[in-house]
């Protein structure tokens, strides 16, 4: 089956400045329903990533002790990882792997956060071309439910998309995949491990999951999903 180029084949758009494209009549082509959907899951990750942003700068510690006011004060910060409520800090703790830090080295690591979100949030929000997977690898693997190609160092694709996952109920899934293939994309994370593999978390710097595809991508939707503050 040919893997013709996506310019080839047809194209929607969804939202202002984005478009959606299928390749050929051997792909799944985008019902106005499925449209719809995936506006929806494009909003949800989009607000997701401005909702987090916002979060992660009023949970940062403050730079010379104590903390940011409406940030960890009323809660207090985690004790290693006996983590209780729900809490954006929890999460950011837990997905990252952060153990017993100093104020000192969380504001560091969570500032890093904010400038990786701010300039995700950039390319998140701008015009976009999104892609459906060839139609060989639809529904073929639990994961990956999307792509992004790299071409050298600097080089990436357009985001790509499994477009039989677009279905009723499942925005917020689809908005995790848009999420997780944006970072590829605008911050050139990788895929060092998937949110599942507990034993590659514990054993990971959280250094190396904020360079981790699926680590920004659960903190992100699990915070806009929730509103967690
Ligand atoms: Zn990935």
């Amino acid at each position: 089956m040919p893997n013709l180029p996506y310019q080839m084949g047809w194209a929607s758009t969804i939202a202002p400045g984005v478009r959606a494209h299928t390749r050929t009549l051997y792909s799944l082509r985008l019902s106005t329903t499925r449209q719809a959907i995936l506006a929806t899951a494009l909003g949800h990750a989009r607000n997701a990533v401005t909702y987090t942003l916002a979060r992660n700068r009023a949970n940062t510690p403050a730079a010379f002790g104590g903390w940011a006011a409406g940030g960890a004060a009323a809660g207090g910060a985690p004790a290693g990882f006996g983590f209780g409520a729900v809490t954006y800090l929890n999460t950011f703790r837990l997905r990252f792997h952060v153990g017993d830090v100093t104020d000192n080295q969380l504001r560091v690591l969570m500032e890093r956060f904010s400038d990786r979100l701010v300039v995700l949030e950039a390319g998140l929000r701008g015009a976009l071309e999104l892609v459906d997977i060839p139609v060989m690898m639809q529904h073929q693997r639990a994961r990956p439910s999307g792509y992004v190609r790299r071409y050298g160092e600097e080089g990436r694709g357009q985001i790509h998309l499994d477009y039989a996952r677009i279905t009723a109920g499942q925005e917020w899934s689809v908005a995790n995949t848009i999420v997780h293939e944006a970072t590829h994309k605008f911050l050139h994370t990788i895929d060092h491990c998937y949110i599942w593999e507990a034993n590659k978390i514990d054993a990971s710097t959280p250094e190396q999951l904020l360079n981790n595809a699926d680590s920004f991508a659960t903190v992100i939707t699990d915070t806009g999903q929730q509103q967690l503050v």
